[in-house]
């Protein structure tokens, strides 16, 4: 399918399904984000992603999938990694796999690692289109590169009308952040993503520690990349402060999240845990664009197990551009 101005914006599975097997892309909700979708095993698709999202060649796709079986055609699954998917699937784990194919022909599209990042989604729109084609789907987050991920049907479509095939309409994520990516291929397992799910209830199940995330990105080339970043600079902070601490020019909009009211905020959402805090982070971010405010105030997420993948996503989109 070739570029195409129209996009189509459908409730439809079979529309959307249609359009990935003739080789278009698809906006697709998950329960983490919005992903951006081609058939795997449709490379020169695949490749159209990263030219839809700017993204660098060398950060590979997660490949979804509706079953391990259908996992174990394209890839080796290890008894740790099949305990994970046994018990933490259709859900948001990722896990990096050893892939299976050896022929160019019915390759799985890898971005030329040997490895395949492979997830079971949940979510019913993108479980029943991975039903109907009947083969994996690579998709990364449906964003450009480097800006926030997307959680709301309307920042979707303001985005990427006109750049993809179609938009498939469902239920918007109720998770709001990505998957937890773990390399359960050897001992000691890794955790290379912080996401959703709680790392340490996988510790629980397979009685072992992983290891977490270090500066070293080697591992997973998505970590070499600066995330999530919505235009104004954003300034984590412990607590709501005073302006004049901040010591803000007088017709500044700030945008603020955290967990109490902030008065001085032109726009600003308070959540109430940091499940809240991850579901609604996205959104946020976006609406700041949108409502081009000038600076942008987090406070720091609670302790507890979604602390780090919240601190995480903070932590890139405040990055100095
Ligand atoms: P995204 O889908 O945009 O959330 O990004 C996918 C994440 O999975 C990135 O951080 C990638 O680096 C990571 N990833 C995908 N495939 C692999 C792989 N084969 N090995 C390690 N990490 C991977
Ligand atoms: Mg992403």
């Amino acid at each position: 399918m070739q570029h195409s101005h129209d996009t189509i914006i459908t409730e439809d599975v079979a529309i959307a399904g249609k359009i990935l097997l003739q080789g278009g892309i698809v906006i697709f909700p998950t329960e983490t984000v919005y992903g951006i979708g081609a058939i795997s095993t449709k490379p020169e698709a695949c490749k159209r992603i990263y030219e839809i999202k700017n993204r660098p060649s060398d950060n590979p796709l997660i490949a979804h999938f509706s079953s391990i079986e259908e996992i174990e055609k394209y890839a080796k699954i290890g008894i740790q990694s099949e305990l994970l998917l046994k018990n933490f699937t259709p859900g948001p784990l990722t896990l990096i796999l050893d892939s299976k194919i050896t022929s160019f022909e019915d390759s799985i599209f890898t971005s030329g690692l040997e490895t395949i990042a492979c997830r079971i989604p949940a979510h019913t729109s993108v479980r029943r289109l991975l039903e109907y084609v009947g083969l994996p789907i690579s998709a990364p987050s449906a964003n450009i590169s480097g800006k926030p991920s997307i959680t709301r049907e309307k920042d979707a479509i303001a985005v990427f009308s006109g750049k993809v095939d179609c938009i498939l309409k469902g239920e918007e994520p109720i998770v709001g952040l990505e998957s937890t990516v773990v390399d359960a291929r050897k001992l000691p397992i890794q955790l290379l993503r912080a996401g959703s799910l709680d790392p340490q209830k996988m510790e629980n199940l397979l009685n072992l520690r992983f290891i977490r995330p270090t500066s070293d990105s080697s591992l997973s080339p998505g970590n070499r990349y600066k995330h999530y970043a919505p235009n104004a600079k954003l300034t984590i902070i412990e607590e709501n402060p005073s302006l004049e601490i901040l010591n803000l020019q007088k017709d500044e909009k700030i945008a603020w999240i955290g967990f109490s009211k902030w008065d001085k905020a032109f726009f600003q959402i308070v959540v109430q845990s940091n499940q809240e805090y991850a579901y609604r982070l996205y959104a946020f971010l976006n609406e700041c664009d949108l409502q081009a405010v000038d600076q942008i105030y987090c406070q720091v997420p609670q302790k507890d197990s979604l602390q780090e993948a919240i601190a995480n996503r903070l932590h890139k989109a405040s990055d100095p551009r």
